[in-house]
């Protein structure tokens, strides 16, 4: 970090920014130039307020170095982090593919959609028992009923079980069930749940905000590790702009400079990234083709009846199209489904 002080900014002003950047244990590397000092911050810089110092009259700027994340950026932990849960792999050479409804809406429709999705190579299975729906009077889930459900699939077929907390008063149940617990896009920047989560201990998928910068979205996976979790799996759902051909837009882009980054997998969620079932298979290539550790992807057996999300899930029969289209392009870059 690099404070630049105004012109002209007396010895009262620099020395209370060196006064607070030494209180918090840090150094300081002076440099006074002809028209304004310059005060480099030597130490762990997640220990200074870069608030607290602009407040300081005669703070010109304040520029980082560094980012402002830290155990989630590459430099803190150069190796990949590798995540293994049963057959679930990721950060690894493997490319692996969630799969399963939206929502838990029924027994038979769940057992139904796992055993598929398994035996056409997923190797964990999602399905919301708590969803964030934007309109209140929409279906809400099966809540701790959904949670049993997923559990007996998970002993029917050996799929480990991805469903989303929503809320830190669900913690202990949906821990209690979930092998991996979901953040979903709305909730990235509850800070309050990221660090409950966190403290699990259980493993966790962050989804992207539908409007979060790539900064903030590390920020928020920060928040996670520093309550010592590192079983983070990054999720890229696609953001919000001007275009309404599509739900959101699938921000590839962002895959290779978070694999650059940072050392936490990241898998991309073209159901949700697209809102189109036409554009699942046609962006799970261009994800797996790009370096993405693996998918998210919505299947179920009658996408036409289901509750939620039925325009952008896969049947059986595309869901096994897909697994076969990304098996050669993953081949191609070194790496296998
Ligand atoms: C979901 O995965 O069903 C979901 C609600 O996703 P998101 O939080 O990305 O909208
Ligand atoms: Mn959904």
């Amino acid at each position: 970090m690099i404070i630049v002080m105004q012109k002209g900014a007396g010895e009262r002003e620099i020395n209370l920014v060196i006064e607070k950047i030494k209180t918090a244990g840090l150094d300081v590397h002076l440099s006074r130039g002809e028209e304004r000092t310059i005060i480099g911050v030597i130490g762990d810089k997640t220990r200074v307020d870069a608030d607290e110092i602009r407040a300081v009259a005669g703070v010109e700027k304040i520029m980082h170095v560094t980012a402002a994340y830290k155990r989630a950026s590459r430099d803190f932990h150069p190796d990949n982090t590798v995540i293994n849960i049963g057959p679930l792999s990721l950060g690894g050479n493997k490319v692996s593919v969630i799969a399963g409804p939206c929502a838990v809406e029924s027994r038979d429709q769940l057992l139904d959609a796992a055993r598929n999705v398994k035996r056409l190579g997923a190797v964990a299975l999602r399905g919301g028992a708590f969803k964030p729906r934007t309109n209140p009077y929409s279906f809400q889930g099966l809540a701790e009923k959904g949670l049993e459900l997923l559990a007996e699939a998970r002993e029917a077929t050996g799929l480990p079980v991805v469903t989303e907390l929503m809320s830190e008063k669900d913690i202990e149940m949906v821990a209690k069930y979930a092998d991996v617990l979901q953040i979903g896009a709305r909730n990235m920047q509850n800070f309050i749940l990221l660090k409950d989560a966190g403290q699990t201990g259980k493993p966790i998928l962050l989804k992207r905000g539908m409007s979060s910068t790539l900064e903030e979205f590390l920020l928020a996976a920060e928040y996670i590790l520093a309550q010592g979790n590192s079983q983070i799996i990054l999720c890229e759902r696609g953001i919000r702009t001007f275009e309404d051909y599509a739900r959101n837009t699938l921000a590839l882009s962002v895959v290779p400079v978070i694999k650059k980054v940072s050392h936490l997998p990241i898998i991309a969620d073209p159901s949700h990234g697209t809102g189109r079932s036409d554009l699942v298979i046609p962006m799970s290539r261009a994800a797996i083709a790009v370096g993405a550790d693996g998918l998210i992807v919505e299947v179920h057996p009658n996408p036409e009846k289901a509750l939620v999300d039925g325009p952008q899930s896969l049947n059986f029969e595309q869901f096994g199209e897909l697994m076969k289209e990304i098996k050669p392009i993953a081949k191609v870059i070194g790496r296998e489904v």
